[in-house]
């Protein structure tokens, strides 16, 4: 009965309101999370159980998420249940403040780590692309990444325009689940926003969820628009349906250099991602389908050639920075020798964030009524009254963000801030000022979890940027105080051999238990970043260390 409410594929809906149908809420949370991911409004496609980032799915294939869905619902507080790529393979004996569910997706071992391994093992049903928050239940909808991206576009304009982005363009490609954000996180910055996607559905979906303003398969429309809108100061997003590469060689011949230029076209997968450049969407589906080989190849060519203008486009004055894609990586492998002539956004514009243990603190209300988002806003503002930039998202976000699935919300928050923001959240819920538990979880892409070395750990100070012990004693320091679910993903973000990574998420259901686990995690999960960056050498990531007596 559950399964055809909830779970009839493909159409999926997390329950809602405070009544149970797993035994616990410590069990009935990832079963909401997972069925939130699958949402039609949340994820890009649920009939592949895609959740977001090309491939990255929430379970292996619909009878492997029915599986999962059984198990959750039977599951008692001192089981946890184990699940690998994305498909429920047994329930081991465990206790209370462990996790109640273990998870690990996609990963190889080093020497097998690629796309064609991976895809040879997935065409057979043994793997499946976990992403980062696909696989691990806690992917939240463009907002998810739309703090992260505003971070960036505001740090991009405090280092290079003083702080306002009046009058400046951006120019970005891909506005799927992640790149969808760009154009709302511009306009918050104040900047005027162009974005390029082969896809009209995925603008489309941008414009029904008031992420973008404008759409348009009209280059010359775009153009023009993009041009008026930034001469008069307006931060108004366009989306234009096209192919990148053909947009900035168009760009550059109408000489439109953006102030700014980035790109979140699925680069990570040059099969299942990057459609190549002269193709449709109908004619790359059948080449991917019948030669993959020859798709990879143009995949590879057509990013070499989009770099190419990327690097004219900064030659001329464009900021340009590589979003996360690796992008630059297999423009390299295309043929492209001065790829990585341009940084990654996260020595450009977020390390100094992940010293001070900042990063993409989420949380979800699993009762399903925004009011409860709203309390927790409110309770945030009076706990951080001087945070005036914590502030001003808040408000900006409850404004102008449209929830997805589960209302949610996203805030950067550092070592000390996220542990006080729990056990507040922990509080809300005892006193039942929120209807129902709330989950609280963030990206992969973190301070402390993950090691990607053409990302998040892009030119690290000691040059251990491939090193991905940190990326295991996150999770195993999660693990051990106690969060709800953990994760450990290979491949997310950067594509298959480029990162390993690791997820939690940890439930506040008011409870004594949740205030120990909540106290513990999430002090060990930022404080993991900020060890990670103190040992590299980083000196706020020390200074930090000191002031929160952490033991190095
Ligand atoms: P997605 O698959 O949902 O969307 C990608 C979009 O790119 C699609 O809409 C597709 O139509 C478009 N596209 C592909 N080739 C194109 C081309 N040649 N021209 C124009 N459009 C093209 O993926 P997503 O979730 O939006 O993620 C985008 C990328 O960003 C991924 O590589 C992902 O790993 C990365 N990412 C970055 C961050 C970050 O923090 N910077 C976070 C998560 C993901």
């Amino acid at each position: 009965k559950f399964i055809e409410l909830y779970a009839n594929h493909p159409h999926y809906k997390a329950p809602t309101g405070n009544q149970l149908h797993a035994k616990s809420w410590q069990t009935e949370a990832p079963l909401r999370m997972l069925l939130n991911n699958l949402d039609a409004d949340v994820a890009e496609d649920p009939s592949k159980l895609v959740v977001y980032g090309g491939n990255g799915q929430a379970a292996r294939n619909p009878e492997a998420l029915k599986k999962i869905i059984e198990c959750l619902l039977k599951l008692e507080d001192d089981q946890s249940l184990l699940v690998q790529s994305g498909k429920a393979v047994g329930i081991i004996p465990t206790h209370p403040q462990a996790p109640r569910v273990l998870i690990a997706n996609s990963n190889l071992v080093p020497e097998w780590a690629n796309w064609e391994h991976f895809n040879e093992l997935k065409e057979r049903g043994l793997m499946m692309y976990g992403q980062m928050t696909a696989g691990s239940w806690i992917y939240i909808g463009s907002q998810g990444i739309l703090q992260g991206t505003y971070e960036t576009f505001v740090a991009c304009g405090i280092k290079h325009f003083q702080g306002d982005l009046k009058h400046k363009l951006v120019v970005t490609g891909g506005l799927g689940g992640m790149g969808g954000a760009q154009p709302l996180a511009a306009t918050l910055a104040g900047a005027t926003f162009l974005g390029v996607d082969k896809d009209p559905v995925r603008i489309k979906k941008r414009l029904d969820t008031r992420y973008i303003d404008k759409m348009t398969d009209s280059y010359e429309e775009a153009r023009d628009w993009a041009l008026d809108a930034k001469e008069k100061g307006e931060a108004i997003s366009i989306g234009l349906v096209g192919d990148v590469g053909d947009v900035l060689e168009k760009l550059l011949a109408d000489n439109v250099i953006p102030e700014i230029l980035t790109d979140q076209t699925s680069a990570h997968d040059p099969i299942n991602g990057y459609i190549p450049n002269g193709y449709t969407m109908e004619e790359a589906d059948k080449l991917r389908a019948e030669d993959s080989k020859t798709y990879k190849a143009k995949s590879l060519k057509s990013m070499a050639r989009h770099v190419g203008f990327m690097l004219e486009m900064q030659k001329r004055g464009s900021i340009t920075f590589d979003y996360g894609n690796n992008l630059r990586e297999f423009a390299r492998q295309g043929g492209e020798a001065n790829a990585f002539d341009f940084p990654g956004f996260v020595p450009a514009y977020i390390r100094p964030l992940f010293c001070e243990g900042k990063g993409p603190f989420r949380w979800a209300a699993l009762s399903g009524d925004p009011e409860d988002i709203y309390t927790t806003d409110q309770a945030l503002m009076e706990a951080f009254p001087d945070n005036h930039h914590l502030i001003n998202w808040l408000k900006q976000a409850r404004e102008r963000v449209a929830f997805q699935g589960l209302p949610c919300r996203i805030c950067w928050l550092g070592l000390g801030e996220r542990k006080k923001a729990g056990l507040i959240f922990n509080e809300l819920v005892r006193t039942g000022k929120v209807k129902a538990p709330i989950v609280i979880g963030r990206d992969h892409l973190d301070c402390g979890s993950v090691a990607s070395p053409n990302r998040e750990t892009e030119g690290m100070l000691d040059g251990s940027d491939a090193v991905s012990d940190w990326t295991l004693l996150n999770l195993m320091g999660n693990t051990s105080g106690g969060a709800t679910w953990v994760s450990f993903h290979h491949g997310g973000g950067v594509g298959m051999g480029y990162s390993q990574h690791a997820g939690m998420v940890v439930l506040a259901d008011g409870t004594e238990r949740a205030e120990k686990c909540l106290e513990r995690v999430l002090h060990i999960d930022p404080a993991m970043g900020v060890i990670r960056h103190a040992d590299a050498g980083y000196e706020t990531a020390q200074e930090k260390s000191d002031e929160f007596g952490l033991t190095l």
